[in-house]
């Protein structure tokens, strides 16, 4: 402000003050001075010595200069230079006190004229120490409490006519906003969704005018980017800047609304599935530590609605035992926060005594701490789907048909066997391998739904043998196996092996047939040195076989030594094949009987083996070999083309016997059997009626088809079929029918039962009867003594084989016998057996 040259001078000269005032000025509280335009004194009061310090005669030898800190100097030399005007100015400012203290003031001061001239400077300085003081003191508190507020993760706000004159840091990130974008600037209606607007207004109003001193309520706000939030605020009256204000914190409810609004979603589904469905619910309140059981939740498990308490208790002690640490577990990880919600099945004790499996799913409401206050759930009844899993994973694991551990688990618990003897050295263990001996003839015979039961009880009486702990398992087939476990006596598992075998000696009645199941039995014991599960079993495997080769019903304890009878196997193999070429194999001749005359009808051909170091080899030892490899095939041709060889030198010879030649499965399902047949005739020229082929009821169950072609074309060649080994698949006489035979051959098995009479003779008798109605010949086969010759005699069967006849001959032995016109003694004569028909 400059001064303005024209101005009259109003003001009275400075070394003269006005009388009356005097009194007033020299006693004023206030520093009241005058100087000159250099700044000396001219003039100050007594008051001047109490603030500053220094007397009165002191002063007027200063000037403001010597006594105005530093810092205020220029600012005072700029007033007096430019902006000093007769009007007062305002200025504060630091003096130095006469002992150096620092005086703060607070100065009034003007220019003062004479005429148009400025002459000098009058003021009033007051020392306002005290005052700043008390300024001070109350910026420290505000700061600490704006420190606080700026810090505070509530959101805190002074609103006035409708505006944020103050908000924190916080409360404008609530909204998404900068503090500074906030304050001063946004009113009330732009941080509100709109149709919550009338509300907050009013409480605003209420709260304004001091109709409410204090309130909380909540409201939906609206953020910088448009979303909305929901806010809860508490505010109160105060005044600001001497006016009415509403003071408050707000605060970001969102996310507990929405778990508010989720739970009561969810409430309102559980209510509503409540009611109809079939799902349990209950609600734990975690600080009073009570669970609500609803209704359902109690029917579930058979209880009454008053049998049931609000105690925790109530529901986890009706949870089975092993399932307990379970339900604990994922309770306590959900209470933690480390899992979104609740999910666990258990077994929960119905009143009953049953246990049915649950399916509980809840979650948990939590505090703004993220603690958990409140878990609320549902309860699921999925005993039924759990029942489909376990039965699923049981039907994986076991035998469809016998309802034993399958080969998976058996091998499985196997394997657990050798791990546990991994760790301790003295546990024992073996593996019993079980093949049912000749099932194959039973399965055939007697059709697959008898042989299903035979396998079914043949499971059952497994089952008995076993002591508690041991496995058996139907490893497939005809094959059984058997884990025998932890025994104190090595001798252990033969023992339940002959356990076995003598359980299955007992005949199977099957639907009214009596059927005998003998099994051959291979033990391989759990040694250490096994590697995999597999070999053990194995070896179990190998050591069978060994007992099938020891004949029906026997067993047989694995050794290494049997690995080396499998090689034996390859080498006879092998052998074969050579024996074929080098003519080692001979046919021998057994002699076939008239019951009726005791002159020799005809001859079996029976194949041996002379092996160059083996010596003569039966043909029970290499047959079975030779179907496997196929080699039957070339072997049967040499066979039928020796046999009828030989039987058109004794024809030349006059002999008009008949050649019986056994045939294999193998060989009558091969097209080219015809052809080998025809030529074998051909190449002899022996009479096709001379040849008779000897089939089993077996070999003709297996092939039906092509068999039953075959068979049809060789009986068209003339040559005669003979239905071997009769009785030993328990067949059905009926189909016999189906089958045009000219020939039956009683097994030996009857024949050595006959003389036990009864029963056993009354099989016969009616095979024979059957047999003579469809105008077949019969032979019986294997027989031995005299007492069978009479017993088949007095049956009216017509041949007989055995070795009361004669053992199988070598071919120049039997044209021997041949030559000789032999007649057995027979202890009948033909005209008794005539005297007992009728
Ligand atoms: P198979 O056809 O039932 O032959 C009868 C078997 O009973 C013969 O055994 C015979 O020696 C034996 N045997 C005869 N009489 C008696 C007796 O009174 N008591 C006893 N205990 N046994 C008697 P083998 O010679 O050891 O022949 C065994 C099986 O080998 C034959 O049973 C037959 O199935 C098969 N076989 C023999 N030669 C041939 C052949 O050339 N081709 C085919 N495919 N199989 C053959
Ligand atoms: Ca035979
Ligand atoms: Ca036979």
């Amino acid at each position: 402000m400059t001064l303005p040259d024209d101005r009259p001078a109003e003001a009275p000269r400075p070394d003269k003050p006005e009388a009356d005032y005097r009194e007033l000025v020299e006693n004023a509280s206030d520093i009241i001075y005058t100087h000159d335009l250099e700044g000396r004194f001219t003039w100050v009061n007594k008051a001047c010595e109490r603030v500053t310090g220094y007397s009165v005669a002191e002063a007027m030898q200063l000037t403001v200069w010597d006594v105005i800190a530093p810092e205020f100097q220029k600012l005072v030399r700029d007033a007096l230079e430019k902006r000093l005007s007769p009007e007062m100015q305002i200025f504060d400012l630091e003096m130095i006190a006469r002992d150096g203290r620092r005086v703060p003031l607070e100065l009034a001061a003007r220019l003062i004229h004479s005429g148009n001239r400025p002459v000098g400077v009058q003021g009033i300085a007051r020392d306002v120490t005290e005052r700043r003081n008390a300024a001070l003191a109350l910026k420290a508190s505000e700061d600490k409490f704006r420190g606080l507020v700026e810090q505070s993760l509530i959101g805190c706000y002074i609103v006035q006519d409708r505006k944020f004159v103050y908000v924190n840091p916080k409360l404008a990130e609530i909204f998404g906003y900068r503090q500074d974008e906030v304050e001063n600037l946004k009113t009330v209606e732009e941080l509100t969704h709109e149709p919550d607007l009338p509300v907050v207004m009013e409480y605003l109003r209420l709260r304004t005018e001091g109709k409410l001193a204090s309130t909380h309520y909540s409201f939906r706000g609206k953020r910088k980017d448009g979303a909305l939030i929901d806010v809860e605020v508490h505010g109160a009256r105060t005044e600001f800047g001497g006016r009415a204000a509403v003071i408050g914190m707000l605060l970001d409810i969102t996310e507990r609304k929405r778990v508010e609004r989720a739970m009561r979603v969810s409430e309102e589904r559980y209510a509503l599935a409540a009611q109809g469905a079939n799902d349990g619910l209950w609600d734990w309140d975690l600080r009073e530590n009570r669970i609500f059981f609803s209704g359902r939740w109690k029917a579930m498990l058979g209880l009454a609605e008053h049998e049931v308490g609000e105690e925790p208790d109530a529901w986890f002690d009706r949870v089975h035992p092993d399932d307990r640490q379970r339900l604990f577990g994922d309770l306590g990880l959900h209470l933690e926060g480390r899992t979104p919600f609740l999910e666990s099945e258990h077994r929960v004790r119905h009143v009953d005594g049953r246990y049915c499996w649950m399916l509980v799913r809840g979650a948990a409401v939590r505090d703004a701490a993220g603690k958990a206050y409140r878990l609320a759930g549902s309860q699921t009844d999925i005993s039924t789907r759990k029942e489909a899993e376990q039965k699923l994973l049981h039907d994986a694991l076991h035998d469809g048909l016998t309802g034993l551990p399958n080969r998976s688990l058996f091998m499985d618990r196997l394997g657990q066997a050798m791990a546990f003897q991994k760790r301790r050295q003295d546990h024992r263990f073996a593996v019993l391998f079980l093949d049912l001996d000749r099932f194959k003839n039973i399965n055939e015979s007697l059709g697959h739904t008898q042989g299903d039961q035979l396998l079914i009880a043949v499971g059952k009486r497994l089952s008995r043998c076993i002591r508690p702990g041991d496995t058996v398992a139907r490893l497939g087939g005809d094959e059984f196996s058997v884990l025998v476990e932890d025994y104190a006596d090595a001798d252990e598992p033969l023992r339940i092996a002959e356990r076995i075998q003598d359980a299955l000696a007992a005949a199977h009645d099957l639907e009214g047939t009596e059927v005998f199941a003998t099994a051959s039995i291979g033990i391989a014991m759990g040694e250490p040195h096994y590697a995999q599960p597999e070999d053990l079993l194995r070896d179990a495997d190998t050591a069978m076989y060994r007992a099938k080769d020891l004949g029906r019903g026997r067993n047989a304890v694995f050794h290494a030594s049997m690995h080396a009878h499998a090689r034996a196997q390859l080498q006879l193999e092998t052998d074969l094949r050579r024996a074929l070429g080098r003519g080692e194999l001979r046919l021998n001749y057994q002699p076939v009987v008239s019951l009726a005359t005791g002159q020799i009808s005809g001859c079996e051909a029976l194949v041996t083996w002379a092996h160059p170091t083996r010596g003569v080899i039966p043909p029970g030892d290499f047959i079975p070999a030779a179907e496997e490899t196929g080699l039957i095939v070339p072997l049967g041709r040499w066979a039928l083309q020796q046999a009828c060889r030989d039987a058109r030198a004794w024809s030349d010879r006059g002999h008009r016997v008949s050649v019986s030649v056994n045939l294999s499965g193998k060989q009558l399902v091969q097209p080219e059997l015809l052809e080998h047949v025809r030529s074998a005739l051909d190449a002899s020229a022996l009479d096709a009626r001379r040849l008779r082929l000897e089939v089993t009821e077996s070999v003709i169950m297996e092939n039906a088809g092509p068999a039953a072609l075959l068979l049809t074309q060789l009986k068209a060649l003339g040559v005669h079929i003979l239905l071997d080994d009769f009785g030993t698949g328990y067949s059905s006489l009926s189909y016999l029918h189906n089958f045009r035979f000219d020939t039956l051959k009683i097994d030996r098995s009857f024949v050595s039962r006959l003389e036990l009479g009864g029963k056993h003779a009354e099989i016969v008798r009616t095979i024979v009867s059957l047999a003579r109605a469809l105008s077949m010949e019969i032979v019986a086969e294997g027989v031995e003594n005299v007492a069978q010759v009479t017993a088949l005699q007095l049956l009216h069967c017509d041949y007989a084989q055995g070795y009361l006849f004669s053992r199988p001959l070598e071919t120049s032995e039997f044209g021997a016998l041949l030559d000789s016109h032999h007649v057995f003694a027979l202890p009948l004569p033909p005209a008794a057996r005539l005297a007992t028909e009728g």
